[in-house]
């Protein structure tokens, strides 16, 4: 690894929506990049398609990620290499004992003038080109990330799903034996994803490629407040009256001993919500909207119908005076681009409905999930994944017992901590984590956290405000050395930590934190940097 100074990264697309993509990419890791670089820098091309001659008159290192067949036959006629297109689970680790996976479409260029540089034990990931500045991508990373965003905010409502809400009664009312019986049947069927973070895979390629090609130290912003690792979050839906009068108090009682807040998302229409209720809550946490009457009809709606219902709930619990609502979750984690305008229309800071992976949607009939346990931003509105199984799933489709489920949670919870993700727990207060009798599973699950020095634990609104304050910062380097900037005036960087990654190997990223104290220049330069390769 050279050490006299940083890359200046350069992303380039032959479409906007690619460029889009890349910056999406940047922007996740935070790494300091541009799209029309200074003459003065060491520049690195990372290109999204074959690039032009005078995008690269520099003749800049650079990786080219090719967009489709037809670009891959030109490589190959180019320089004379093989093509062999496969189905691939691929598989790449972040941090020690940490894999992300995922099963794609692989083309993997083959020839003696290539020489590996980045390669699972099946596949190689990226090739260099011998003789040249040249490295080839074996993954479009840039279409797959596309379609995977696109299809997972999206949850299309199956026929049969339609019927039953098109009944004269409400989805509710319909025995849950029965609903949690066909959910059961179609459980067993969906089987388990053989993914683990498939988007979290495409993200380790991109800086994994970076930093192995570039042979530099790449500065970055790490993801939560200097010294947390990870973040938990604990959110309850509130379903029935008895769970509001009953169930809440258990909860309560364990969250308070541990000195947790949690989110509270409640159904404005469903059952009366008393003052006290509400205020109980408010004070022990942060109140979400949870539709107004919970009927599983709102996906159906018309946009205009979609707006005006998440309105009235927002009103509804607002109208106490005691709150402000500014999340929300969706019934039955229904989700879809249109739900979520409307949600951000509605005047919503952010929504948490889509899962990571769920093995079955109620409203679909198939498996759904977003594919990260990160929140992202989609149309300038932030979403934070349900990134645990909910106790719904766990306790009533599973059945599993309490403590069998706060096992499965837990073991989940290690694979995003070691990726350094939020765990959203969903709890609701009407089933069996809502009584008294299993206080001591509930406990057991949140301790877990608590106890953890490296875990971070908030509200879903603190999740969201801490997104978007790192959203509006970045790296910048001058005069060799990178510091924290933000994009307003208000200079708030509290808390964010400068990290530099100096390597990527077996046990995923190889990186140096630096401390910084509050509120100062953040200032590093590369001599500053140990470690790495
Ligand atoms: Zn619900």
């Amino acid at each position: 690894m050279e050490k006299n100074s940083y890359v200046s990264i350069t992303l380039a697309a032959t479409t906007l929506e690619n460029l889009g993509v890349l910056k999406d990419l940047a922007e996740f890791w935070k790494i300091p990049y541009n799209i029309h670089p200074g003459s003065e820098q060491v520049r690195f091309l990372v290109s999204s398609g074959i690039p032009s001659e005078d995008e690269n008159t520099q003749k800049s290192p650079t990786i080219i990620i090719p967009s489709g067949n037809e670009e891959c036959r030109k490589i190959c006629r180019q320089h004379g290499l093989q093509l062999e297109e496969k189905e691939e689970n691929v598989r790449l680790p972040v941090a020690p004992e940490t894999f992300t996976s995922l099963k794609t479409r692989v083309r993997e260029f083959q020839g003696a003038q290539l020489t590996p540089v980045l390669a699972t034990d099946r596949i190689t990931i990226l090739n260099k080109l011998k003789g040249t500045e040249s490295y080839l991508l074996s993954l479009d990373i840039v279409g797959e990330y596309t379609n995977r965003i696109r299809e997972g905010l999206e949850d299309p409502v199956s026929a049969r799903f339609r019927l039953v809400s098109l009944l004269p009664i409400p989805y509710s009312v319909i025995p849950e034996a029965l609903r949690n019986w066909s959910l059961r049947r179609a459980y067993s069927a969906a089987g388990e994803s053989e993914e683990n973070g498939p988007i979290e895979c495409l993200r380790t390629i991109f800086l994994a490629s970076i930093v192995l090609a570039s042979k530099r130290p790449i500065p970055r912003i790490a993801f939560w407040r200097q010294g947390k690792r990870f973040v938990m979050t604990v959110t309850h839906d509130v379903e029935s009256k008895k769970g509001l009068e009953q169930g809440t108090e258990s909860l309560l009682e364990v969250e308070k001993k541990l000195d947790i807040r949690s989110t509270w998302n409640l159904p404005s229409e469903r059952y009366p919500i008393s003052d006290e209720s509400l205020h109980r809550l408010a004070v022990a946490g942060d109140i979400g909207a949870h539709d107004t009457r919970h009927d599983g009809r709102l996906v159906l709606d018309s946009f205009d119908d979609m707006v005006n219902r998440v309105v009235q709930c927002k009103e509804k619990l607002e109208s106490s005076g005691d709150t402000i609502v500014v999340g929300f979750r969706s019934p039955l984690l229904q989700h879809s681009t249109k739900l979520l305008a409307a949600i951000r229309k509605a005047g919503y800071e952010f929504d948490s409905s889509i899962p990571s992976w769920e093995a079955l949607s109620p409203t679909s009939l198939k498996p759904h999930g977003i594919g990260t346990v990160f929140p992202l931003e989609v149309d300038g509105m932030v979403e934070i994944p349900v990134s645990l199984p909910q106790d719904h799933q766990l306790l009533r489709i599973q059945t599993l017992s309490p403590s069998e489920a706060v096992e499965q949670l837990l073991s989940l919870s290690r694979w995003i901590r070691g990726i350094g993700g939020v765990c959203v727990v969903l709890v609701h207060p009407d089933y069996e984590f809502g009584n008294r009798e299993h206080q001591l599973e509930y406990t057991r699950l949140l301790g877990e956290f608590r106890k953890d020095p490296e875990c971070d634990i908030m509200t879903l609104k603190g999740v969201a405000d801490w997104w978007r304050k790192r959203r509006s910062t970045f790296v910048d380097i001058s005069n060799g050395s990178a510091r924290i900037r933000s994009l307003g005036n208000n200079l708030d960087l509290g808390g964010l930590d400068l990290e530099i990654v100096v390597g990527y190997a077996g046990s995923g990223f190889e990186t140096t934190t630096i401390k910084t104290s509050m509120g100062d220049d953040l200032r590093l330069g590369p001599e500053n940097v140990t470690g790495g390769q």
